[in-house]
């Protein structure tokens, strides 16, 4: 392949103490957790709008914040921000045992879920940052890091105005693909098995909006041979999400996979009309960065004493998993946090942390650790775990059962 080098030095337009990488769930949790902190935070997201997958991608469950016990694992930002997303009133599965005083038995039969308004979240997300004194730089994509010995130093930045640097304190890497990480020479692992093909949309029929769900699930290989329920592959083409064409590709055949689910309903129903397509690729899990901790489906109700929050187990009732901060520290990079679903978890893990309450388990923690220490080799805990209780967040299983 023919190579040219590209040499161009760029302005650095600007500093902040913490800047937040991607602003899906992880990075919204993070960006509102380092500003409460009292920081000068800069949230980068590539796209127009905040959520990530949970609103440009349409993935509009957020999937539940306890255990299926009755216990409630997931507090702080996980839970403000699934109140939240049902501020003007839930789009379905209301959970009302769990906001209107149910009983545990009420509770143990309906999850502590909801399925919501990605457009309102949108809007409503972005103002709660705005409002904690978040900076948002809107079309933007992080494209390098600057690096100073084991510490980055600038991020760098292209958008409309072309590319230039940010010098930075700490960071926080929320792109779910782990970009910052791979950027800063980090160590990261890549999703072997790869992602089916997604295609959720929402359609309007006889009135009525309903949201399709192409491609449901995934499960991962390892537990697929120990008879796990099946994925429902489109085709038999699996997608790392981390090739330029390969998106591309990606993209075109969920489009032609929603067109030719549409059309089925139109015949069926010539009132039938789409009314949302996602806009980003709908893909799961892709990069990651190699953690301090490697957090796996066998630690369930494992303690761990550095633990920033717990999550449950949306595909089974009874798992509660505390994290520990290792799954969030980069193991060589000393100011790089990452939360979301670039988390150091193993492959079987993945499925499970990379939704959407999880993502703002960790989004919290790494805000407020990234507000709090410049080198995390030196962070201390347990100011970081006082911090985390004074939010409401329980750390602990013990808290919970
Ligand atoms: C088909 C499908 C179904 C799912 N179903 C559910 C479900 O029912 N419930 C649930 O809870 N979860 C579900 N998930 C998972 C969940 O939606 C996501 O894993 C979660 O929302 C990820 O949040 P995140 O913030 O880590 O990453 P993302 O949502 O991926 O956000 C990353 C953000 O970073 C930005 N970004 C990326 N790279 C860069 C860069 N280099 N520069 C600047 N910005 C960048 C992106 O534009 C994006 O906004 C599903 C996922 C898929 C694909």
């Amino acid at each position: 392949m023919r190579h040219i080098e590209e040499k161009i030095s760029v302005p650095v337009k600007g500093k902040c103490d913490v800047l937040v990488a991607g602003g899906g769930i992880a990075g919204i949790s993070a960006a509102l957790a380092a500003a409460r902190q009292g920081r000068d935070v800069l949230l980068i997201e590539n796209e127009f709008g905040l959520g990530g997958l949970a609103t440009l991608g349409l993935v509009t469950i957020y999937l539940p914040i306890c255990d299926g016990e009755g216990h409630q694992v997931i507090f702080g930002i996980g839970e403000e921000l699934l109140r939240l997303s049902i501020k003007y009133g839930a789009e379905d599965l209301y959970p009302k045992a769990w906001l209107e005083g149910g009983t545990i038995k009420e509770k143990k039969a309906k999850r502590f879920r909801v399925r919501y308004n990605a457009n309102q979240f949108i809007l409503e997300a972005e103002k709660l940052l705005l409002d904690a004194g978040v900076r948002i730089l809107y079309g933007t994509r992080i494209c390098a890091a600057n690096m100073s010995d084991s510490r980055i130093s600038d991020i760098i930045i292209e958008n409309k105005s072309g590319r230039s640097a940010i010098e930075v304190g700490t960071v926080v890497d929320c792109t779910g693909d782990a970009d910052v990480a791979r950027f800063a020479c980090a160590e990261t692992e890549t999703f072997g098995q790869g992602n089916v093909l997604a295609a959720w949309y929402y359609h309007l029929t006889g009135g009525k909006k309903g949201l399709n769900m192409l491609g449901f699930s995934d499960i991962p290989d390892e537990e697929k041979k120990q008879g796990a329920a099946s994925s429902t592959p489109l085709v038999s083409r699996r997608f790392s999400g981390l090739d330029g064409e390969e998106l591309s590709e990606q993209m075109q055949l969920s489009h032609a996979h929603t067109l030719a689910d549409f059309k089925k309903r139109y015949e069926k129903n010539s009132d039938a009309e789409i009314s949302m397509i996602a806009s980003i690729p709908q893909i799961r899990m892709t990069r990651r960065i190699v953690g301090d901790a490697t957090l796996d489906t066998s630690d369930d109700k494992k303690y761990f004493e550095d633990s920033i929050g717990m999550t449950g187990n949306w595909r089974k009732c009874g798992p509660i998993y505390e994290i520990p901060f290792g799954v969030i520290k980069s193991v060589n990079i000393s100011n790089l946090l990452a939360a979301g679903r670039c988390i150091s978890v193993t492959d079987a893990m993945w499925d499970i942390t990379r939704v959407i309450p999880t993502c703002a388990v960790t989004g919290e923690a790494a805000g407020i650790a990234a507000a709090m220490f410049d080198d995390f080799n030196k962070a201390d805990i347990a100011s970081l775990q006082a911090e985390l209780r004074k939010n409401g967040v329980k750390l602990h299983t013990g808290e919970v059962l």
